[in-house]
Parts: C-alpha cells; structure tokens; sequence
C-alpha cells in the first residue's frame, strides 16, 4: 500500500478503497446512484450546502459537542487521561442524526419527496424519521420483525414523527432482511424516492458520503483536544457496526501516524460463527469473517464456508451486523487502525463503569469501548491522552439490563 493511499484515504471514483468497496448493485440501481453520487459531488464542494448543515448541527441538533476529561475513569484506569467525546447528547441520541441531516439536505436538492432507509436497533430509524419531520418529506421506515419486537418503544418515537414503519418479515427478521427490503423499494420507487443509508455502508457514494457527515466528530475532537492537553492524542477508540461514527472519529486523524486508532467490534458470547459480530477475527479455529460482497459493497463479511450469509449475534443491535463499512477493511489491511472486540460482558461491564463512575449511561454499543478504553490508558502514562466516541446514550437499553439483573 502506498503511503500517500494511506493517509489521504480516498476512495477512487468508483468508490474503491483498494479491493474494498465498489458498487455491487443491479444495473438498475447504477443510474440513481450515479446521479447521487454527482449530487454530492457538487454539495461537497458547494459553501452553502455546508453553511446551512453547520447551521442545523449547531441550532437543531446540539453541536458542538463537548469533549469531557473524564477523571475517575481516568483514575480508575491508572494511566492515560481519557476523554470522552459525547455524541450521547445530540438530539435524538446519538451520532447518527449528524448523517441524517446531511443526507436531508441532498434529498432536498435533488427533489425527492419521499425517502426511506432501514434501521436496526431503531436509532437510525428515529433520526431519519426525525430530519423528515423538520423537512417536511414523507418517511417509511423499513425494520426486520425480530428488531419491532425488541425495540418497541423506537418504533413508537418513528411513528409519532410521522414515519411509516414496515416491519419486514423475510429471513432471519433483521437488519440485513430491512436492507434488502429497502433496497426493493428504491428499485422501484427511485424517481421521487431518497435511500438514506445509516452507516458507512453500502455501495458507492454511501460509504464515503455518511464518512464526511459525521467526520465532524473527528475535526471537533481534534480542535478540542488540542486545546485542552496542546497535543494529540495517544488513541482514538470508537465501537464499530457498520463503522460511522468510528470513521467520524478517526478520520481527521487518519495523517496522524502516532494516533492509534482503535475499532471494537462485538465479541457476542462465543468464537463460533453466529456467535458475535467480529467481522475481524479472521485466522482463528472458528467463524471469522472473510472478504466478500454484502449489500452493494465488498468489505469483510460474516460467511459460512459456501459463501452464505452469517447469522450474528450482540447484546447490542447497534453492532449486530455481519458487514462492516469499506473504509474500515481498508485501514484494517493497510494496518493504519487496529480492530479488537469485546464480548456482551465486557459490554455490560464497560456500562457499568460508566454509568457509575461518572453518571454517564451509555448506549450498549457504546459501552463496548469503555474496558478497551481503560485498559489502553492503563499501558500508557499519565501525559497522555485517550478519546473515546461516547456515540450514543443509554436510555433505549435501560429495560433490557434491568430484564438482565432480574
Ligand atoms: C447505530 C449505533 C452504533 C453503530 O453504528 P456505526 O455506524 O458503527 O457507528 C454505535 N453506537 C450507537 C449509539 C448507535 O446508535
């Protein structure tokens, strides 16, 4: 790989990152997505595309967000200050919205009245539902039945924004079914209809578009903890689905070879194939995962030995995905971010901590960086710094942990 590759990490104008990405798509779909593609070209380098989203991140959706020095994890840790970045307290939630609003504002300039997207766990559901609201558009939401049920009270939030939620009944209930689904309705419907994708997934410009949404993060984090400590960071911890708000995080740093950059992915409760989200742990007895193609992008996938579709399992929705976005298998192979996993204990450890040493509830994605984050201040000293990505806030998971302690 060459250096320059590296730091720049952009895509070609096919969207490839090396071997990862590309568009996998049926021809049908090479045309709008082409057409998007164009449209973001454009906005991307438009001042007033950028004006009017800086406008809304700051006025609708809470940025700034604060960079906290979290001192008695800090403390409990014994090493490196850490910091918190904390996306937890953006509207709705979490870090998606800062996607949602960019991917708004392209609906809007192209004309499209109706947009749809798929969510797992329910925050990306929420947050388009949301930016529809304020925009005026209509929104149908596309969830695996499995998800409805456990996420009862996001699909409620959905409907009250006035999104129409499909629950998709097809495979194993989930989000890849929701994708698939979606991913019909816009063959179909493509002419007045928007597919605003929820990670850094997808095929091209998807991963690249939702990585300049929410590399906002990442710019914010810099400046602030430049000013704070006058130095970069030590690393750079995010958990990462898809990878967004990890690739957020990461990428205003990604020329900065002495930041370590640190992905954790989802251990689940096994090595087995099906028994986490790991798309990383290759090379072990059991089910890693290996490079293929899902859902319009090649990247690293959960499969079995003929090339089927892994099943996958989290305690968190957020994770529970066997691809993980183009970007991230690129920095993966080029060996510019490390990627380690935490099991659904550790995740619940990790909250605990949290949660009790300062008065932060996460989201159980979220909470999976939390030990990784302590153990790595822990290798280093104590002028250095650490930033975690506090994605998410906790509130959605609090009934399945007092169903856990009963
Ligand atoms: C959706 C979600 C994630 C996982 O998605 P990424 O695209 O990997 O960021 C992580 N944390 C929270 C709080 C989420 O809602």
């Amino acid at each position: 790989m060459q250096k320059s590759q590296i730091i720049r990490s952009e895509p070609d104008e096919h969207g490839h990152w090396g071997r990862f990405g590309g568009r996998y798509v049926p021809e049908i779909l090479v045309a709008p997505l082409e057409e998007l593609t164009e449209e973001f070209t454009r906005a991307r380098q438009d001042n007033n595309f950028w004006r009017e989203l800086n406008q809304l991140l700051r006025d609708y959706a809470g940025r700034p967000t604060p960079l906290f020095h979290a001192r008695r994890l800090t403390a409990h840790a014994g090493g490196a200050q850490i910091y918190l970045k904390r996306e937890d307290l953006l509207h709705t939630g979490a870090h998606k919205i800062n996607n949602a609003l960019g991917q708004a504002l392209l609906a809007r300039r192209m004309r499209k009245q109706r947009v749809i997207a798929e969510t797992g766990a329910g925050q990306h559901g929420v947050a388009t539902a949301t930016v529809c609201a304020l925009f005026g558009l209509r929104c149908v939401i596309y969830m695996g039945a499995e998800d409805v049920r456990r996420q009862a009270l996001n699909v409620f939030r959905m409907r009250l924004l006035g999104a129409e939620v499909i629950t998709v009944n097809a495979g194993t209930r989930t989000l890849k079914d929701a994708i698939n689904e979606a991913l019909r309705d816009w063959v179909t419907n493509v002419h007045d209809t928007y597919y605003l994708l929820g990670s850094a997934l997808g095929p091209h410009p998807y991963p690249l578009m939702v990585r300049e949404f929410q590399s906002v993060i990442g710019r914010e984090a810099r400046e602030q903890i430049l000013s704070a400590t006058g130095k970069l960071p030590r690393a750079l911890i995010a958990c990462v689905g898809g990878g967004s708000n990890a690739i957020g995080l990461f990428h205003p740093f990604i020329a900065d070879e002495r930041v370590r950059l640190i992905g954790v992915e989802a251990g689940g409760h096994g090595d087995s194939l099906g028994e986490h989200a790991a798309r990383f742990h290759t090379g072990e007895r059991s089910g890693g995962g290996c490079i293929g193609v899902l859902q319009g992008t090649m990247s690293y996938v959960l499969q079995d030995p003929n090339g089927q579709i892994a099943t996958t399992h989290s305690i968190s929705a957020g994770l529970d995905y066997s691809a993980i976005g183009p970007e991230h298998a690129f920095l993966h192979d080029n060996g510019r971010a490390e990627y380690i996993s935490s099991s659904d204990s550790e995740a619940l450890e990790g909250f605990e901590l949290s949660a009790r040493l300062e008065g932060i509830i996460p989201a159980l994605e979220t909470a999976h960086a939390i030990l990784p984050a302590v153990r790595i201040a822990r290798e280093s000293t104590r002028d250095d710094a650490i930033i975690v990505n506090l994605s998410g806030r906790g509130d959605k998971d609090v009934q399945l942990i007092a169903d856990l302690q009963r």
